[in-house]
């Protein structure tokens, strides 16, 4: 059927059921109101943004009939204002919650309607529900939001990392710098120290050239006074002088100058010792005559002690040096004596034991503490029991004992009581094989 056939009745009709199809196919809500806010006319859009199922429903009614008075309050100046100005109102973002309480953003344009005569008959409207455009915007907002929260954490969290960082080195910084500092100053102090010990060596062989120097001066003229003294002594003897003072001041000037005599000696060989001059002749000889001879020398001028003798018959061969080991014999004999001063009983044993000779001295003086055990063979030692302004030393005699003794391949050992005396045993390698040449100077 061709439209031009339709009646006018039937053209409106069909004109009137295209319109409502056109409005109700937009998702949109279309709605024609009058000045009053009342719905004349509302599409299937708008019958869902209402909560209704039929336009019917909603005819004749306003936005207080379906929205909160707010929203419904909002809408009706608005379309106040439209019907006052006749301006439209475009794109009005309106808020509000519907029947089912869910939050709803729509968006309106509202136009005014005009009649024939230009007058505001009433206002058409269409809203479009924009709100999951509007969630999704806030959802958008908030994460953004959320990830500048973390971004400002994240460079909050690494500027004080960096500050640490940098203060941690600044600390190791100054740490290596302290260390650095701390190292030189331990190697100067190194310097310093070995300067300090090369200074103190160097004085020290200075000290000791000087000892051997002086004691070496002192004793020619000593020794020589020594002879003059025995020769006088030997003519008074003879009768030769007889002044009876004359006799018993040269007796003291000689017992004096052999005493000094001794002492230089002392210190001549210990200062050899030290310096590395001390030179032993070692030759094959009899231990027995070598005690015998220093006991001959020695007792006859003892006054408040008595010497006992133990000494096997036969010889006792060793390759020795002879005046060194009398010097040790003596040295210990004469300390066995001026340690016992209110004298008592001094024994000499020698006894072939094995492979060696061995000479014990005992006295029953006054002995040594046991703590000084370790030292009494060290330069300068004096045990502290012994009263030193009364008994005179340089506490070098059992070091000098001890070198020469070591130096035969031999041992000396010391046995005491404090108070009650000592015994000094000298232990030295008996000569096994041939007989070495004579003269053999061996130096050490
Ligand atoms: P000096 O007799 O000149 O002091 P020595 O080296 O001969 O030096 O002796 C060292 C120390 O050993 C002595 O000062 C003394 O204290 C102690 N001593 C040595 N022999 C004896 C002894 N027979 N009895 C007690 N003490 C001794």
């Amino acid at each position: 059927m061709q439209l031009e056939d339709l009646s006018p009745k039937a053209a409106a009709e069909r004109e009137r059921g295209l319109l409502n199809t056109l409005m109700d196919s937009i998702p949109d809500g279309i709605y024609f109101k009058d000045t009053a806010g009342h719905f004349l006319k509302i599409n299937q859009g708008q019958a869902r943004n209402l909560g209704i199922t039929q336009e019917a429903e909603a005819l004749g009614k306003s936005d207080f009939d379906f929205f909160d008075a707010e929203h419904a309050e909002a809408s009706r100046r608005d379309e106040q204002q439209i019907v006052a100005s006749g301006q439209p109102l475009l794109d009005r973002l309106e808020h509000y919650v519907d029947n089912d309480g869910k939050p709803v953003w729509v968006s309106t344009t509202k136009v005014p309607a005009w009649d024939a005569r230009g007058q505001v008959l009433g206002i058409v409207g269409i809203s479009r529900d924009i709100t999951e455009l509007m969630e999704t915007a806030v959802a958008l907002r908030q994460a953004k939001d959320e990830l500048e929260v973390r971004v400002a954490e994240a460079t909050a969290e690494l500027r004080s990392t960096n500050l640490r960082l940098q203060q941690e080195l600044a600390e190791r910084l100054q740490v290596e710098e302290a260390l650095r500092a701390a190292e030189q100053e331990r190697a100067q102090l190194l310097l310093s120290e070995q300067a300090a010990r090369a200074e103190a060596e160097a004085a020290l062989v200075l000290r000791d050239e000087f000892i051997s120097i002086a004691a070496h001066e002192l004793k020619t003229p000593v020794t020589s006074m020594l002879g003059y003294t025995q020769l006088l002594a030997s003519r008074i003897q003879r009768g030769e002088m007889t002044n009876e003072r004359t006799q018993r001041a040269l007796q003291v000037i000689g017992e004096q100058t052999t005493r000094l005599w001794q002492l230089i000696t002392l210190l001549l060989d210990a200062s050899r010792l030290q310096v590395g001059h001390f030179m032993l002749d070692c030759r094959t000889m009899d231990v027995g005559a070598l005690v015998r001879r220093v006991v001959a020398e020695i007792d006859p001028v003892l006054e408040r002690h008595t010497l006992v003798t133990e000494l096997p018959d036969t010889a006792i061969m060793i390759m020795g040096d002879e005046l060194r080991l009398e010097q040790v014999l003596q040295n210990v004999l004469q300390n066995a004596v001026k340690y016992s001063p209110h004298g008592g009983q001094i024994t000499l044993r020698v006894e072939h034991t094995g492979a060696a000779v061995a000479i014990a001295v005992s006295d029953q003086g006054i002995g040594i503490p046991a703590e000084a055990a370790a030292q009494l063979f060290t330069r300068f030692f004096r045990a502290s029991n012994m009263d030193s302004r009364r008994i005179s030393g340089l506490g070098l005699g059992l070091y000098i004992v001890k070198e020469i003794v070591d130096r035969h391949g031999g041992t000396v050992e010391v046995q005491s009581m404090e108070g009650q005396g000592s015994t000094f045993t000298l232990r030295l390698p008996i000569s096994s094989g041939p007989v070495p040449p004579s003269s053999s100077a061996l130096g050490f």
